[in-house]
């Protein structure tokens, strides 16, 4: 027993999830669900297939087609969110898109983001997001030239009018664990140029990331990091060979790993939650077809919250749980504080599941859902629960958590 006195149980705000990813159509159910159950609100990511690029776009992501179009409504995030959660609050983003492409997607063509974009989108989204082209999933419409006058004029109206500006920073074709280091000139510049700009560097995954971000606060810059629950858990190494691990920027060293706890755990007001759930078919994941590759993305969302529960417990800091999870994103994004709370138990006994047990809890892939193996009727079920045990396989429709079948020691209580 350690001498100090161990917490079991805590109450904390609902989390906020500053970054996650809630794909489109069929896929939306799952990818929000564990998500709307543990927060109270979250930024969503604008880079579906077809970009989400106007304020009208954004609307009808969250809400469904307001022309009376048929829909169905579990393919709009709200719809689905309060079903689990009826004060859930979805917070959009739209995509800076530097130049105007003909879509082959839809018929209606993407236009390219002006300084009227942002005037007119600026009460109805939470921040504008700048991708660089070809660094992850869907970023076909981003960014190569960062000086471009185009964009500049679009930064320039984000700061007048005080809407906060998202980055995605990796530079591409540097090696991946290089990518992000590379690219922290860019962000420099962009805070130089535009200095009243309130910036996020989405997923910081490097210890110069972080040493940059504590720079620029003592330099007077408003700049937050926001680190997913998987980056301080994972390696590069835990990422070879395992698909579900993979995302980008990419999970790098040791050393970086443990700057991002250090930060995470600091105190800090300018490091916050951000999960970057991120789910892809599983099939997609494990047997992409070539010359596709794996795509990135890790679906952390139902693991998010005893990762940080145990990262917090581990650095002795489950007191600052609250303001890295939840309070230090509202103060950035200016939001009122949330009253909604979940309170955390400690597991008693947490034990990992051996390998005979998750042999037998393997999903049985079919054609309308997944299933496993139920002991007591010996029979096959379908998968539905999301308890603090994070289920291999989430329903509906086959996208894996990350850290499937491992139990970790902190849950939500109820
Ligand atoms: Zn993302």
């Amino acid at each position: 027993m350690s001498k100090r006195r161990q917490i079991t149980e805590l109450v904390v705000p609902r989390f906020y999830d500053t970054h996650a990813h809630v794909r489109e159509t069929i896929q939306v159910h799952p990818a929000v669900k564990p998500i709307a159950l543990v927060c109270s609100r979250a930024n969503i990511e604008p880079n579906t297939k077809y970009p989400i690029h106007t304020a009208q776009q954004a609307i009808e992501y969250r809400d469904g087609p307001t022309d009376g179009r048929k829909w169905d409504l579990d393919w709009s995030i709200l719809p689905v969110a309060r079903r689990y959660n009826p004060d859930f609050e979805a917070l959009m983003l739209i995509q800076i898109i530097p130049v105007a492409y003909e879509s082959k997607v839809e018929s209606e063509c993407v236009r390219a983001t002006t300084p009227e974009t942002i005037f007119e989108a600026k009460d109805r989204i939470i921040a504008a997001k700048a991708y660089p082209q070809g660094v992850t999933t869907n970023s076909a419409f981003g960014i190569v030239d960062w000086r471009a006058k185009g964009l500049r004029d679009v930064f320039a109206a984000m700061m007048e009018v005080d809407l906060p500006l998202e980055i995605h920073g990796e530079m591409a074709g540097y090696p991946s664990c290089m990518r992000e280091r590379k690219f922290l000139p860019v962000i420099r510049r962009i805070l130089r140029n535009f200095g009243r700009l309130r910036v996020v560097m989405a997923h910081v995954s490097t210890k110069e990331g972080i040493a940059f971000i504590r720079e620029m606060n003592q330099r007077g810059y408003t700049i937050v990091g926001s680190i997913t629950p998987q980056h301080l858990w994972l390696t590069y190494d835990d990422v070879l060979g395992q698909p579900h691990n993979f995302c980008r920027p990419v999970a790098c060293y040791e050393d970086d790993r443990r700057a991002l706890i250090e930060a995470a755990t600091s105190g800090e007001p300018y490091f916050v939650h951000g999960s970057d759930s991120a789910p892809h078919p599983i099939l997609n994941k494990q047997q992409p077809r070539p010359p596709a590759k794996t795509p990135a993305g890790v679906f952390s969302a139902p693991a998010m919250l005893p990762i940080l529960a145990h990262v917090f417990d581990q650095a002795g800091q489950l007191k600052r749980l609250a303001n890295f999870a939840c309070r230090f994103g509202e103060r950035f994004f200016r939001l009122k504080p949330t009253t909604q709370e979940l309170t955390l138990v400690r597991e008693t006994n947490p034990t990992v599941r051996s390998e005979s047990e998750l042999r037998e809890l393997r999903p049985f892939l079919t054609g309308d859902g997944l299933y496993r193996f139920d002991r007591p009727t010996r029979d096959f079920v379908p998968v539905h629960d999301l308890d603090f045990t994070i289920p291999l396989e989430s329903e509906p429709r086959g996208f894996r958590p990350f850290l499937a079948g491992e139990r970790l020691n902190w849950r939500v209580k109820g």
